[in-house]
């Protein structure tokens, strides 16, 4: 049996790595050959919309999925019914439109920010008077990362900001002066059977994720948010591996966005889970029963920014588990990351903010990256 997935990045790549022993191939698509997959599998070399290349792949391969979202829907609704596609395209669709995703949260009653379309200085103007300040305002597809936004705090900034990002639609949201971040991971496979997650506790840096912790024992919240990732499982009739991120202010969870793929705040589950996110994404595609999800301890999974740490004395860690992506390194780029377990939660966090404060001083000694 032999998955192609679109997008050849780390997420793939673990997704193979997860696959071989369950005899699995892989066939990637991706614009470079350089990529994390691609030095673990056969990939093909091309743009996401390419439909000889999309036709190549569904033609070689059982079944198609992907790595990430920002990828053409119209390019993979093309081939039509050649290939079948997990997650749906429909799922998709809604992950890669702010707007749409927020529509569906209001539809299914999951608490979200409030929010407005945003497409010129006039809709600017009167998502202001009816949101207010502060706000972010984002484009409605292809940010990741933190990428396409902005944080403004004055109707002045709301406008440079409008002109400083990309001619694209927009969204005006308001800003949430959160407490932290969790996020919630779940497998839905054809027949409904469902395998969530327990809740991770998300860091953010400059909008990049730093530190995921989990199982992060938050009482009512992981119920909450577990019931609102069902509610969406369901809706779409998913099959595969979905990600909801929140914001958490006082017990309120509201929903930022999701992802309909695995999601890096669920590396932990390599090593943190009975099984991890990636087996129960081929798992759930496929078709086939889904595998516990129950921690293994207490995990914390930091990324690996810009350049890697010195591997070696962090190898000397005996909790540590070491993921180097094959990465160029890159100032912003996620190139690896690693994941300590512990028995609690007070060593994990405790081991967890020993490795942050290495790296910020490695950080300091070479502030140009290198391997
Ligand atoms: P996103 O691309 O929507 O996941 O945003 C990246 C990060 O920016 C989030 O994880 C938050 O830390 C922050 N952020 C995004 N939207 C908001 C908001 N409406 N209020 C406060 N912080 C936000």
């Amino acid at each position: 049996m032999r998955i192609g997935v679109i997008g050849g990045g780390q997420l793939g790549r673990m997704m193979a790595l997860a696959g071989h022993p369950l005899g699995l191939e892989f066939l990637f698509l991706d614009r470079s050959n350089d990529t994390p997959a691609a030095q673990v599998a056969p990939s093909l070399v091309g743009e996401f919309t390419d439909p000889k290349l999309l036709n190549r792949l569904a033609r070689e391969c059982d079944l198609l999925t992907f790595d990430w979202e920002n990828i053409s829907v119209e390019s993979l609704r093309a081939l039509g019914s050649s290939v079948r596609i997990a997650p749906s395209l429909r799922a998709l669709a809604t992950a890669r439109d702010r707007i749409k995703e927020k529509q569906l949260f209001d539809k299914l009653g999951i608490p979200t920010t409030r929010y407005a379309a945003v497409n010129n200085p006039r809709s600017l103007d009167k998502a202001l008077r009816e949101i207010g300040l502060p706000g972010v305002i984002k484009t409605r597809s292809l940010g990741y990362d933190g990428k396409g936004q902005a944080v403004v705090r004055t109707r002045d900034e709301a406008h440079a900001a409008l002109l400083s990002l990309p001619p694209v639609p927009l969204i005006y949201e308001e800003f949430i002066p959160f407490d932290f971040e969790v996020s919630a991971i779940g497998a839905r496979n054809a027949q409904g059977q469902t395998a969530l997650y327990p809740l991770n506790h998300n860091l953010h840096r400059e909008g990049i994720l730093r530190l995921t912790r989990a199982p992060f024992d938050s009482g009512r919240l992981q119920s909450k948010a577990q019931s609102h990732l069902r509610k969406l499982l369901q809706y779409f009739a998913y099959q595969g591996v979905l990600n909801i991120e929140f914001f958490v202010k006082g017990q309120r969870l509201l929903a930022n966005e999701l992802a309909p793929r695995v999601h890096n705040s669920g590396h932990w589950t390599i090593e943190g889970a009975a099984t991890s996110q990636f087996e129960n994404h081929l798992r759930a595609i496929l078709n086939l029963p889904l595998g516990s999800t129950a921690a293994r301890g207490y995990s914390a999974m930091i990324n690996l920014i810009g350049s890697l740490p010195p591997r070696d004395s962090w190898l000397a860690i005996p909790e540590l588990h070491w993921h180097d992506y094959g990465k160029t390194p890159r100032p912003g780029r996620k190139v690896g990351h690693v994941t300590v377990l512990a028995q609690n939660a007070m060593l994990r966090d405790r081991l967890a903010n020993k490795l942050l404060k290495d790296i910020a001083k490695h950080e300091a000694i070479s502030p140009s990256p290198r391997r």
